[in-house]
């Protein structure tokens, strides 16, 4: 079943999504940033086969060698370096709730990204002038860049503000916020939001008792 977000259908690379999506093309980097559940355990990124298909179907990387037996040398290591750009990305949204700067190793894996990636400035025939990568994305480096470039617009627009992480430690849900106040601290109440309260109240009352 495809869920909806504001009448729209859900992309697939999207579907591990739920609620407090964050609006096309932020909802990107929310998705891949996810593709780690701490609270369930699950991690698309944990088997080169899953995480080869789940890369391809998001548009940050070619698929690679479409015959069995061919061998994809390169893939080990943007495997490596996709899961170690979204502890990065996760950072960096840390920072909006937090903000702690980013460590030097949590910048390595992006600098990694922006030496390696391809980005071309172009101007259309109505004038408007575009910073993006090649397209389709072929090599990894670039469909990265391109998150981080969704990352810059959105930071110049403000609403990468809205985007945050769960309170709860045992989560770090990537979660868009967006209540009037920008005060939304929880992935979601019911599962973080309360449960977390309630231990802290059990907490306290073990401590007066
Ligand atoms: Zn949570």
């Amino acid at each position: 079943m495809a869920a909806s977000l504001i009448g729209m259908t859900l992309p697939s690379w999207a579907s591990h999504l739920e609620h407090k999506l964050a609006p096309p093309p932020l909802l990107l980097v929310q998705a891949f940033v996810n593709t780690l559940d701490l609270d369930l355990r699950t991690d698309v990124l944990a088997h080169a086969d899953e995480a080869r298909a789940w890369l391809a179907d998001a548009g940050l990387r070619d698929p690679g060698p479409s015959s069995p037996g061919q061998a994809d040398t390169d893939f080990a290591a943007d495997l490596q370096l996709a899961r170690d750009v979204r502890e990065s990305l996760r950072a960096m949204i840390a920072r909006n709730t937090e903000g702690k700067p980013l460590t030097e190793a949590e910048l390595r894996p992006l600098e990694q990204v922006t030496q390696q990636a391809k980005t071309r400035l172009e101007v259309t025939s109505d004038g408007q002038v575009r910073l993006g990568t090649a397209i389709p994305v072929q090599r990894l480096a670039d469909g990265l860049a391109g998150l981080l470039l969704t990352i810059r617009d959105a930071q110049a627009d403000g609403s990468w503000d809205r985007m945050k992480l769960c309170g709860n430690p045992e989560c770090r849900w990537a979660f868009y916020d967006r209540s009037h106040s920008r005060r939304g601290a929880w992935c979601e109440m019911a599962s973080c939001g309360n449960k977390l309260k309630n231990r802290n109240l059990r907490a306290r009352r073990a401590q007066a008792s």
